[in-house]
């Protein structure tokens, strides 16, 4: 079979963190096919159904952006112009917005769907060109308190495992996510594991009885919000069975005094109470990570889109450190991305608070480094963070930020409270849309449109979940006039005057991106496509004269990335900083994907067989909460928060804890009213660390329409 696949056409899925590897052909039609690559370490030739019905929407350009367009003030319509004029107008906009108000006027809203080299050169060309730090993308919605709950704790933001760790795990905990539809083929493995070992042990925390929950021997339905009381009294009760790891602890951490101290503050009967669950699950939960010889914590959103987001992932990542379960086969915290490229947007510094190669923002001498290598005047970078994805937004309606440049996401679905951004967008001086959809609400805001090239019309690499980068061939031509998202943003920074955009294609945008990586921890100067081709997918860092196949697992020597080598193991008080609920609002909203959608439906809502699984919004309740409010099965009903309401059928279920609803991220506007968009009910709340929004917790009232 393998004389059948040219490494021309050879891709990554553009949906989801598992990365998984695709080959693509063309029938007699010319019309895509797609089948999963047997040769990729990563998914062995497995696809889930959004991965196996790429084919339908790559071949649907029914509703592609053909040209760019613009309008020359905000009363006129959009009309079709040519690239030159659609990017000189831009820029001179850009121009005379920055010279009259500073470089903090303007900002670029990127998407973790972007390509490694497409956030490669955003960023260099706010940061390095126009001077501000104001690019943030939506993967502040999704993964920055894993990142910064990594950089507290290991001292750099990097997912230690490699997947082929879950073979040899015999414990996972599953906490705050449901890899079964939302991580499908990663799970694949977990059953496979399963199967091979039926003594693998899995636990489960989640509010909701998820898919994932099939496979759990513990399921620890807890109350929204109660990680850190739960992670803590699983970590008394391993202290208190003399499961941890002395030795480790001793040798290669610090805070463990502390830590002991904090959880020994709760008994485990208080915290069964706090959580919602038996004392005796709690216990099996830590007897089964406290039996492990491999032990893996697994998490994503439930944990990372919270108002305590990087304390809830440092409580988790604890439990690792103080049972020495990291750097050995089997073990590892495993943060599971939710877009594909969220970690290949940060290994180029593509928020507003990083820069290249995790060089820090603060540091100088890691801005003159970038500086220099960037040739540009020393001074250019600034220190200060930009803004983050919700500060774009508040920022657009104090009219502080006055342009802002949106590409490859829709914000007017996917924003907490979104109709601050929808207030921020109509307020704006001035909005580019790069996207490859004419679908997006975000067009109605747009004074120029740049239609953008989409997956397998343009090459470049991503990192998945697992610091695996892949490669991404170009196997078709771009509709119309649509352009690689690289191509569009180094021809306006050309159109900008400046240098340092001259590449010849996404190759040498890497290569330059790579070498920028040179000695630093996540180092890939020695990875390029030609490799990356070969092998598919490779983990990094891959540095030059490297002769294995990346590099699997890290900390092996226990020498972690802070000042004194130790990891650190932080505590903190868990108190609950969501919004409060009141007699008026007393159900806790939480919001998450389902298995067949992917984001803002963009894609998956052109494929039919994607949406026959779930066709429309809906709200899950528990048959408790909805008897009391006269509320039956498939009743429409609308749901209120202090922000807004929505309009969608209740869909009964046990599955989910009483006090608790749940509405899928997906839904909005798309369709003919905003009122199946769950973030007209989200909070504003942010992590004081991370910026992530508390998407998993709003208070809210339902009741019959
Ligand atoms: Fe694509 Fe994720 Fe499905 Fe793999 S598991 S095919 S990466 S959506």
């Amino acid at each position: 079979e393998e004389k059948n696949i040219s490494l021309n056409n050879t891709t990554t899925c553009c949906y989801c963190g598992v990365g998984c590897g695709i080959v693509v052909n063309k029938d007699i039609h010319e019309r895509i096919t797609v089948e999963g690559d047997k040769n990729h370490p990563v998914n062995k030739g497995m696809l889930c159904s959004k991965g196996m019905n790429l084919h339908y929407t790559a071949n649907d350009k029914s509703d592609r952006l053909l040209y760019p367009e613009m309008r020359y003030n905000k009363n006129m319509p959009l009309q079709r112009v040519s690239w030159d004029t659609a990017l000189e107008r831009t820029a001179a906009v850009f121009k005379a917005l920055i010279k009259k108000h500073g470089p903090d006027s303007v900002a670029f809203y990127a998407s973790g769907q972007c390509l490694t080299e497409e956030y490669y050169v955003v960023n260099k060309l706010i940061k390095g060109f126009i001077g501000s730090n104001n690019i943030d993308t939506n993967s502040r919605l999704c993964m920055s308190s894993a990142v910064v709950g990594y950089k507290m704790s290991l001292g750099e933001d990097t997912v230690p495992i490699s997947y082929d760790d879950i073979e040899i795990a015999d414990c996972i905990f599953v906490a705050g996510a449901n890899p079964a539809w939302c991580h499908p083929i990663l799970w694949r493995r977990v059953e496979a594991a399963r199967q091979k070992n039926p003594d693998l042990k899995i636990i489960v925390s989640d509010p909701r009885k998820t898919q994932t929950c099939s496979l759990a021997d513990v399921h620890l339905q807890l109350n929204p919000g109660t990680d850190i009381t739960l992670h803590h009294a699983i970590g008394r009760c391993l202290i208190e069975n003399g499961k941890i790891d002395a030795d480790f602890i001793i040798n290669s951490t610090n805070g463990y005094e502390k830590y002991q101290a904090t959880v020994f503050e709760t008994s485990l009967a208080e915290a069964a109470v706090i959580c919602g669950i038996k004392e005796s699950d709690i216990r099996l939960a830590a007897s089964y990570i406290g039996n492990a010889k491999g032990f893996i914590s697994m998490w994503t959103m439930g944990l990372n889109q919270s108002v305590v987001g990087t304390n809830k992932n440092l409580s988790l990542i604890n439990l690792n450190l103080i049972t020495g379960h990291i750097g050995k086969p089997g073990s590892g915290p495993f943060s599971l991305t939710g877009q594909p490229n969220a970690m290949g947007g940060r290994e180029v510094g593509g928020l507003s608070n990083l820069l290249p190669a995790h060089r820090v923002l603060a540091n100088e001498s890691h801005r003159n480094e970038v500086e220099k290598f960037w040739q540009i005047p020393l001074g250019t970078i600034q220190s200060k963070p930009g803004l983050t994805a919700t500060e774009m937004f508040d920022e657009l309606n104090t009219g502080k930020l006055k342009a802002v440049w949106i590409l490859c996401t829709n914000p007017l679905i996917s924003l907490p409270d979104v109709r601050v951004a929808e207030e921020g967008l109509k307020k704006a001086r001035f909005v580019v849309v790069q996207d490859i959809s004419n679908k997006v609400e975000t067009l109605k805001y747009a004074d120029v449109v740049l239609p953008a090239a989409a997956w397998v019309e343009k090459e470049g690499t991503m990192t998945n979940a697992g610091r695996y980068i892949s490669y991404l061939s170009k196997v078709t031509e771009a509709p119309g006039e649509a352009l690689a998202d690289s191509e569009i943003i180094c021809r306006f920074a050309k159109k900008m005057g400046y240098h340092g955009f001259d590449f010849k294609g996404a190759s040498e945008i890497y290569n330059e991106h790579a070498a920028l990586t040179e000695g630093t921890n996540i180092d890939i100067s020695g990875l390029n496509y030609e490799i990356l081709k070969e092998k598919r997918a490779v983990q990094w860092p891959y540095p030059k004269q490297e002769k294995a196949f990346g590099t699997a697992r890290l900390f092996t020597d226990h020498q972690f990335y802070t000042p004194d080598k130790k990891a650190n193991i932080l505590s903190f008080d868990d108190q609950n900083q969501s919004e409060a609920l009141t007699p008026e609002r007393p159900l806790i909203l939480t919001t998450g994907r389902i298995r067949d959608q992917w984001h803002t439906r963009s894609k998956t809502g052109k494929v039919n067989k994607l949406n026959q699984h779930i066709s429309e919004s809906f709200l899950e309740i528990n048959p408790i909460d909805a008897e009391v409010r006269n509320i039956k099965d498939n009743d429409i009903i609308e749901i209120s928060s202090l922000r807004g309401n929505v309009r969608v059928k209740a869909k009964f279920s046990e599955d989910i804890k009483p006090g608790v609803v749940f509405m899928p991220m997906h839904w909005g506007k798309i369709l003919k009213s905003d009122l199946n968009r769950v973030n007209n009910l989200t909070n504003n709340l942010v992590d004081p660390l991370s910026k992530e929004p508390d998407f998993k917790f709003s208070a809210v009232e339902v009741k019959l329409y």
